[in-house]
């Protein structure tokens, strides 16, 4: 049982020293028992309260790791059920199921739209995350070869191998054995087996249940025969199961510390009609799936689930930010003109965008306004006319142009006066007050 926020008071020091960031011992072990802090924070605490508390200091949804190196996902970890009470942790993972039926040159095929899938998008790499290998075939043969083609050919991608025969399961799972691979399929009839296959390998295990209190008993007994890392499927095919399920798993972890319900979900939204997998697992996304195995991965559902992913996944509390510091977009010259603009990432995106647009190349001095657009930074004082002249001496964009023009944007013409003067020598040119004005704007100036 969790500990509430009295009991974990009575085993903290009782020094007020604040040293962990909160007033009083008391405040600090309100925000414990809600897992809204770590215990680390308090550097006093004693050993044996440490480990009277590890349970109730635990994050509620078991951190899991799959894969190694750059490419490893770690997933789990999470605190609340609503993104506004505290970000969510460790996004969701997406994996392109790959039959053990289909030939050499189709998995071949399948492996490659997984390595291209990455896109770069506000400054973050997005991708499809794993393989999820599926023993289609029945047969452990043409499951160990198809695990030997893809351990050749994606030596990077974190693995999942879906198999409920723990024969298959250890042929696959040995050509992994660095890559900390789940293997899914563990159930009431193979637990031993696929236990001692998990154990061999120091795999995570994938447990697959046919309802919510199946699975909360074969978690319990995975645990008790000595594996703690899991990842967890009830059973739910269906939408409205899978929320259901999700937000039922999630809330037990969460709100009544249930142990055996605390991993991180794994969902199959495997559908013949795309559009409608890829409704199943935006349902998956925004509630609580931690890895969503898909049937195909066009670019088109890329980049709606990568989109929705990053969304949920922001911190709602802090805007997204770009690195201050000066853009080419193009090829740019001496010769060509120089934009600024804030650190806001849809502001630089749309701006850059613009500018690409009009194909004229340019640079694009960004400055850091703490993520703010335009017109709020200016009104909040942090892009004022003597801030952009400072950035844009300190940038040293004048090792790049022979010119010396500045183009603000529209919405902050009245900057332009006290700029010519903080920025001595410079002509300052008042852009359009919207970006997609900019293509206009240049073109106007070339005639
Ligand atoms: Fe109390 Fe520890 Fe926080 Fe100090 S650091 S106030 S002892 S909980």
């Amino acid at each position: 049982m969790a500990l509430t926020g009295v009991e974990i008071f009575k085993l903290l020091p009782k020094t007020n020293c604040k040293k962990c960031g909160f007033p009083t011992c008391l405040a600090f072990a309100m925000k414990l028992a809600q897992r809204q802090a770590s215990l680390d924070s308090c550097p006093d605490v004693s050993e044996e309260a440490k480990q009277k508390l590890g349970e109730a200091s635990a994050p509620p949804v078991r951190p899991v790791v799959i894969g190694s190196g750059e490419k490893a996902v770690k997933m789990g970890e999470e605190t609340v059920l609503f993104r506004h009470d505290k970000r969510f942790v460790n996004p969701c993972a997406f994996a392109l199921e790959i039959k053990d039926t289909l030939t050499e040159a189709d998995i071949n095929n399948k492996v490659r739209e997984v390595i291209s899938s990455e896109i770069d998008r506000v400054g973050q790499k997005l991708r499809v995350d794993a393989i999820a290998l599926v023993n289609d075939s029945n047969d452990a043969g043409k499951f160990e070869s198809a695990a030997k083609l893809i351990a050749r050919e994606a030596p990077e991608i974190p693995v999942i191998i879906c198999t409920t025969n723990p024969q298959a399961a250890d042929a696959a799972a040995k050509l992994f054995t660095d890559r900390k691979p789940v293997i899914y399929g563990v159930n009431t009839e193979n637990t031993e087996g696929m236990v001692n296959v998990a154990k061999s390998y120091k795999a995570t295990l994938g447990v697959a249940a046919k309802s919510l209190d199946e699975l909360s008993g074969l978690t319990e007994k995975i645990k008790s025969l000595g594996i703690e890392d899991m990842v967890i499927d009830s059973g739910a095919r269906k939408a409205k199961e899978i929320l259901e399920h999700n937000t039922l798993i999630r809330r037990t972890a969460i709100k009544k510390n249930f142990k055996p319900l605390g991993y991180p979900v794994i969902t199959f939204a495997q559908r013949e009609d795309s559009l409608v997998e890829s409704l199943i697992a935006a349902t998956g996304v925004s509630k609580y799936s931690s890895i969503i195995v898909l049937s195909s991965i066009e670019k088109w559902k890329n980049l709606a689930l990568f989109t929705l992913r990053q969304n949920i996944y922001t911190d709602p509390q802090v805007p997204m930010q770009v690195e201050q510091k000066v853009y080419k977009v193009g090829e740019p010259t001496q010769e060509s003109p120089l934009f600024v603009t804030t650190n806001f990432s849809l502001t630089y995106f749309i701006v850059s965008g613009e500018i690409e647009n009009s194909k004229v190349p340019g640079y694009l001095a960004v400055m850091d306004c703490e993520g703010l657009s335009v017109l709020t930074a200016w009104a909040a004082g942090k892009f004022t006319a003597s801030k952009i002249a400072q950035f844009i001496k300190e940038s040293e964009v004048e090792n790049n142009i022979k010119h010396r023009e500045l183009i603000i944007p529209g919405y902050v013409a009245i900057l332009s006066g006290a700029l010519e003067d903080k920025l001595e020598g410079w002509k300052i040119t008042v852009g359009p007050r919207e970006a997609n004005g900019i293509p206009a704007f240049l073109k106007s100036r070339a005639a």
